[in-house]
């Protein structure tokens, strides 16, 4: 083969920079040059290579991924060797190789089971073999693969019902080989008629397999390849997912089906993890931990035919997308085209404002849910009927029971289920969907719910993270900012659990640990705030509408939607106790939202604790995704779609994702509730405090275990932080909108909180975090806060210190909050809005210096009586000279007028200071080494930047 000196670039355009200019005048050229290159089968995907000749020439060629594990990584670029071949050797299209070497068909698939449908499989039962026959037309077709993890091991991630892998792959054939081709659908160019969509130019595809032809059927000229080489290895990533020193030893197959339009098969691979290997500590539901089987499940499906039309999104209405670059457009700066992803819905008679679908959603539930819950399971996904009604869709989605004998998988892509799975350390819901990556049509969906979500009434796995030493602050809003979506308190999680959070990061698909303790927190308000034993159909209807509403938030994310953090902002907290308005317009604006239980204040009759149905969020939302516009292409539909999304503005469709809830935004969280936060948030604070009263009544009477009233009162706890992190918010904060200036003229982007607002939020942290009383525990509850002292596989008890650290923790919660408060981001982000706003409608920083200062140092301000400050009071002081002290020092990096007032405030204190006197000694010395510390640090030498 000749030598060639070539570079130059792809001709679609991977390296962008260089250019459509450039790459058009290439091609111009070799056109007039050029030997025509070989036009076979190889990919459409082609460069430009310089040869020794000094011409231009087009050149196919390949991604090579030459170790599968890495798949996801930069494959190699291959120059398809054929270059100088005559194409008709390569090409399947026009004559096959020779078969010589190829084993005659007949013997290849003697003595095995014909299966026929999408391919035809030959099973040999015996050898353990199967064989797939692919038709020539089926060659450099499109089809869709998915691996599901199908049994799991419970823990780690590693849980059954899990998607590991989707690829839109074809089949493509070279010489001998059969390769296995992920198609690259991110950049798209058009032909023709814009909506066209271009399938076939597409580039930089993935050769993941080059699998040996087996033979060659001499008239059919269908090809035969050993399946065992596609998916008995590790095509769905597995071995590296686990990241155990494992290696799946003698795979084989299990079940497998074909259909006219799937392919389902089972692989299974027996795991081998090398004892004592200190990486992978030992797995603790196994029997033995050594060895483990684990099921896959493959689907290769065909893609639907059908006259699915895209419909393009808007940033207003929260979809999952489906988004390409589309290479046509010249004249715009966002080359991106971004489908929303949702179901092919047609109305049965198209003339009708509400038809029944052609073809409904259909649900199956598991047969492995138990009996008890499939009722609230149905319910749950039922609720988006009443949203579909508005679309034009009479039932759009049906729910079906799963026979106990059915002989299908809940993984096979032609059903939507509700799987139930056993974890032990899962404490998820997810809602994953399969979607058509072209065209972002939603194939299938699988909704997982971890049984251990409806066991969390008594929550083991629960645990706030517990102060050590507070030498480094955390700040309140850090700490709870890990606990919303699931495994992301684990900062590098691993392998599966890596891909579960992946999930939940990137698709905003799960209901993490906390949704489990929030459940936990209703049940046990529910008992403790009312002053009987709540009955035993309170607790099941409480169970109910709690796992009603995880379902109907799954579902919606099957349906296409994302979260919508501002869901909870409905009604206002007064009215949310109201059965004739909630059940009327609903609790939430959308099911969408992480949801919390909605408690009641004492002396108010409570109401629903959950949602009962969609809200006018969810309604609107799904009108945008599903109601049939009547045009005949997505770029036609934009007008009619414009006028839905347009009503954004309204504050009951306002939509606020994931990625916009790290704005310090009091109207935008998960686990918030009511339209005012800030009261909603003060009424738990104090259901806490009445319910930490009550743990201490309700044990002295009941026979439950010490341990369990320790985890109540950790349970109590963790919501006690989560209602200040929403109270924080108001303080420096503002609300961003998602609006468009052309069609929402009434709202700006940006709104500051009310200064009104930000000063009652202060008063509240005063009141329940800074005051002598915020967290006043009877020594007697102190001293029944024992550790769980189990010992067996799942139960480690607690060493060391066994009582509560009660100090540490209060000087932890005073010292987040005071970090939180005293952030750089906060406090430059004040200085900001003073600027924004009108003059005297924001909460300025001296403002906030001041009302600190006069909270934390009452005792010394205001002097009453005899001055005797205690040891919780101390610390906070302490606490609080330490942040002004690290600002003036230059330790900290605050904004300059941060520094100064710091520095101002501390002079101020130092001076007050003087004028007092205690006969405490404690005080005495507090005082004293305050004083001390403060001069110090006001006469430290001057340190530059
Ligand atoms: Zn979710």
């Amino acid at each position: 083969m000749k030598k060639l000196t070539f570079y130059i670039v792809l001709l679609h355009g991977l390296f962008l920079g260089m250019g459509t200019a450039c790459a058009q005048s290439l091609e111009t050229k070799a056109k007039e040059n050029l030997v025509t290159s070989p036009q076979t089968t190889l990919p459409s995907s082609q460069l430009w290579i310089i040869n020794q000749n000094k011409q231009v020439q087009k050149q196919p060629f390949m991604w090579v991924v030459p170790e599968p594990k890495k798949a996801r990584q930069q494959p190699l670029l291959q120059l398809a060797q054929t270059a100088n071949k005559p194409a008709k050797k390569t090409g399947f299209s026009t004559k096959p190789s020779k078969t010589d070497d190829l084993e005659p068909f007949d013997d290849v698939v003697k003595d095995s089971q014909k299966l026929e449908g999408l391919f035809t499989l030959y099973r040999q039962k015996e050898t353990n073999k199967i064989y797939l026959e692919i038709k020539p037309e089926q060659l450099q077709k499109n089809f869709l693969a998915t691996a599901t993890l199908e049994s799991g091991i419970g823990e780690r991630g590693i849980y059954s019902g899990l998607p590991l892998q989707d690829f839109l792959f074809y089949f493509q054939r070279i010489d001998k080989n059969l390769q296995f081709v992920v198609r690259n659908v991110n950049f798209r160019t058009r032909e023709g008629d814009p909506q066209t969509r271009s399938l076939n130019r597409s580039f930089s595809d993935s050769v993941l397999y080059n699998l040996p032809i087996k033979s060659i059927h001499p008239q059919r000229q269908t090809i035969l390849i050993d399946l065992g080489d596609l998916l008995l290895t590790d095509l769905a990533g597995l071995s590296a997912s686990l990241e155990l020193a494992a290696s799946p030893d003698q795979p084989y197959f299990g079940n497998a089906k074909v259909f006219p339009n799937n392919l389902e098969i089972e692989s299974i691979f027996n795991f081998a993890n090398s004892a004592g290997d200190s990486q992978n500590p030992s797995l603790n539901t196994l029997a033995d931990s050594r060895g483990f089987t684990i099921r896959l499940h493959y689907s290769l499906s065909q893609l639907p035919k059908n006259n699915y039309q895209p419909r393009l999104a808007d940033e207003r209405v929260g979809y999952f997308l489906t988004a390409y670059q589309d290479l046509s457009i010249n004249d715009r700066n966002d080359l991106f085209v971004r489908y929303i992803n949702r179901w092919n819905l047609e109305k049965q008679d198209p003339n009708a404002a509400i038809s029944p679908p052609k073809k409904p959603i259909v649900f199956w539930i598991d047969n492995a849910v138990p009996f008890e819950y499939r009722d609230a399971i149905k319910e749950g996904v039922l609720m988006w009927n009443q949203a579909f009604l508005k679309a034009g869709f009479k039932d759009a989605i049906e729910v079906k029971q799963m026979p106990n004998n059915a002989t299908w998988d809940a993984a096979d892509i032609r059903y939507n289920t509700i799987r139930w799975i056993n974890t032990v350390d899962g404490y998820f819901a997810l809602g994953p969907s399969r979607v058509n990556p072209l065209n972002g049509e939603i194939l299938d969906a699988d909704i997982l719910v971890d049984a251990s979500f409806v066991r969390a009434l008594k929550n083991e796995y629960r645990q706030i993270v517990l102060p050590n030493q507070t030498k480094t602050p955390t700040s309140l809003s850090a700490l709870m900012q890990n606990r919303p979506l699931c495994s992301k308190g684990d900062k590098n999680p691993k392998g599966l659990m890596g891909n579960i959070s992946k999930l939940a990061g990137e698709y905003d698909l799960c209901y993490g640990i906390e949704s489990a303790n929030q459940f936990a927190f209703g049940s046990l308000a529910m008992s403790m705030l009312s002053n009987t034993t709540p009955s035993k159909e309170q607790v099941q209807d409480y169970i109910h509408q709690y796992l009603r509403l995880i379902i109907a938030h799954e579902v919606g994310h099957t349906l296409g939607l994302r979260h919508n953090f501002r869901g909870s902002n409905l009604l206002q907290p007064e009215e949310m106790n109201n059965l004739e308005i909630t059940r009327t317009k609903g609790l939430t604006a959308s099911v969408m939202d992480y949801v919390p239980p909605n408690i009641a204040p004492r002396g108010t009759v409570q109401g629903d604790y959950f949602p009962s149905q969609v809200g006018s969020y969810d309604v609107w939302a799904i009108q945008y995704g599903y109601t049939p516009s009547g045009a005949k292409s997505a770029i036609a539909e934009k007008p009619f779609l414009a006028e839905i999304a347009k009503q954004s503005e309204k504050p009951e469709l306002s939509y606020s994702p994931d990625e916009d809830t790290s704005e310090i935004d009091p109207t935008s969280a998960p686990w918030d509730n009511s339209g005012n936060v800030l009261i909603y948030s003060r009424w738990q604070l104090d259901n806490s405090r009445v319910m930490w009263k009550s743990l201490n009544h309700a044990y002295s009477m009941s026979g439950e275990n010490y341990s369990d009233l320790s985890e109540q009162f950790s349970t109590i706890f963790g919501n006690y932080l989560q209602q200040l992190n929403y109270t924080i918010k108001y303080i420096g904060g503002q609300s961003f909108y998602r609006v468009n200036p052309g069609e929402n003229k009434g709202r700006l982007p940006f709104v500051a909180v009310p200064v009104e607002q930000q000063r009652q939020a202060l008063a509240t942290l005063q009141e329940y975090v800074f005051a002598e009383d915020a967290m006043n525990f009877s020594p007697e509850l102190l001293n029944k806060l024992a550790p769980s002292r189990w010992r067996h596989w799942g139960s480690t008890p607690k060493t060391g210190r066994l009582d509560y650290p009660i100090h540490d923790l209060v000087l932890f919660v005073q010292s987040a909050v005071l970090s939180d408060l005293l952030s750089s981001d906060r406090l430059s982000r004040m200085k900001d809005i003073e600027l924004k706003s009108e003059p005297g409608k924001a909460l300025t920083m001296p403002e906030l210096f001041t009302t600190l200062q006069t909270g934390i140092w009452t005792e010394v301000l205001q002097p009453k009586g005899k001055l005797e400050i205690s040891s919780l009071r101390r610390g906070l002081q302490r606490q609080y000279v330490n942040f002004l002290t690290a600002m003036v020092l230059r330790k900290v990096d605050v904004p300059e007028d941060a520094r100064t007032l710091s520095w101002y405030k501390l002079k101020q204190l130092d001076q007050q200071l003087r004028r007092v006197k205690s006969d405490d000694e404690y005080t005495k010395a507090h005082l004293l080494e305050t004083r001390d510390r403060i001069e110090k640090t006001l006469n430290a030498p001057l340190q530059g930047n």
